[in-house]
């Protein structure tokens, strides 16, 4: 299994040990012939959407990669992530690959108390969440499963091939998160 991490800015070190730790072959995804070859699943590191959204356009990685997540590739998208996918967001006009039918909230818990470690269940388990600066989800389409709710917010959704998260499972000890996105690819396969 072979995973590309879009590696133009913020956390995506931390999902490259993560998936490394997991034994799980991972490239760097930083300009346009990086992504001419197979792999079988993207992860969306946090950082900054709106300097992430501009770097794919200006390196032209934009369209490639849009169609391949909507021809079905396995995508993860964490907090910038999550708003690189989103169909909407609430409180900013721009857009970015919105092939995930959402609607999020952008820095969502105000920029004060933004950053916080709690502890809720994600698909039934329970799994430490850090959360930086983080988007929260207002509305999921009926065909979005809802994975975690934090504090009556929906903080990890799963639409077929996309899985979200409004928290940084890359930067706690647990890798549940992670293996649940390798699941999610092995059985697009079968
Ligand atoms: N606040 C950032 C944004 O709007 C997301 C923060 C993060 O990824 N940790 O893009």
């Amino acid at each position: 299994m072979k995973i590309g991490v879009l590696c133009l800015q913020g956390a995506f070190i931390e999902h490259i040990n993560i998936l490394n730790r997991l034994g799980v072959t991972t490239f760097e995804i930083r300009q346009k012939k990086d992504i001419n070859q197979e792999f079988d699943g993207l992860i969306l590191p946090g950082g900054e959407s709106t300097v992430m959204g501009k770097l794919l356009k200006e390196l032209d990685l934009f369209d490639d990669l849009k169609t391949k997540i909507e021809n079905g590739l396995p995508v993860f998208g964490t907090c910038a992530g999550l708003l690189l996918l989103s169909k909407d967001i609430e409180n900013d006009d721009r857009k970015h690959f919105a092939t995930l039918n959402i609607t999020a909230k952008r820095n969502a818990y105000g920029r004060q108390l933004g950053s916080f470690i709690t502890k809720a269940t994600f698909n039934n388990k329970e799994i430490p969440m850090a959360f930086i600066r983080a988007p929260y989800i207002k509305e999921a389409n009926k065909d979005v499963e809802i994975l975690s709710i934090v504090d009556g917010n929906i903080v990890a959704v799963r639409e077929k091939n996309q899985l979200a998260t409004a928290f940084h499972p890359e930067l706690t000890d647990d890798d549940y998160v992670h293996k649940y996105f390798l699941e999610m690819i092995n059985n697009s396969k079968l």
